[in-house]
Formats: C-alpha cells, structure tokens, sequence
C-alpha cells in the first residue's frame, strides 16, 4: 500500500479525491476540474505545484 503522501499536493488539497481503482492503484480527481478547465480532471502525480491548492484541513481547525 501506498502512502498518501505520493500524491504531493493532491493528497492533502480541499479539492482533491482519492480514488482507489479495482486493480489496486490510487488516483486522485481534482474537484476544481469540473468548474475551471485549467485543472486535470486526473492530476498527474505527485502534484509538486499547483496554483489551485488549498489546504484541506484549514477549515476545520
Ligand atoms: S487543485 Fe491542484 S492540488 Fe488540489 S486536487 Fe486539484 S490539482 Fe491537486
């Protein structure tokens, strides 16, 4: 298994889903690609910069 930690910035992004598939493998899925084109649907990974991260506990401090 894998750590989250490989996706880079994904893993831990407000927007991002992790998806795990039937062969065992873990992708993510940027939330901001439905509404801003300029995003990956499936962010090749691991995300090192990404102007639309945000961090996905900030909220819920
Ligand atoms: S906004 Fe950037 S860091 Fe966040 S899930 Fe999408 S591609 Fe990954």
């Amino acid at each position: 298994m894998k750590a989250s930690s490989d996706a880079g910035l994904c893993a831990g992004c407000l927007h991002g889903r992790s998806i795990d598939s039937a062969r065992g493998s873990r992708f993510w899925l940027c939330g901001r690609a439905a509404s801003d084109g300029r995003y990956p649907k499936y962010p090749r990974l691991p995300m090192l910069q990404c102007p639309g991260f945000a961090p996905a506990n900030a909220a819920s401090g």
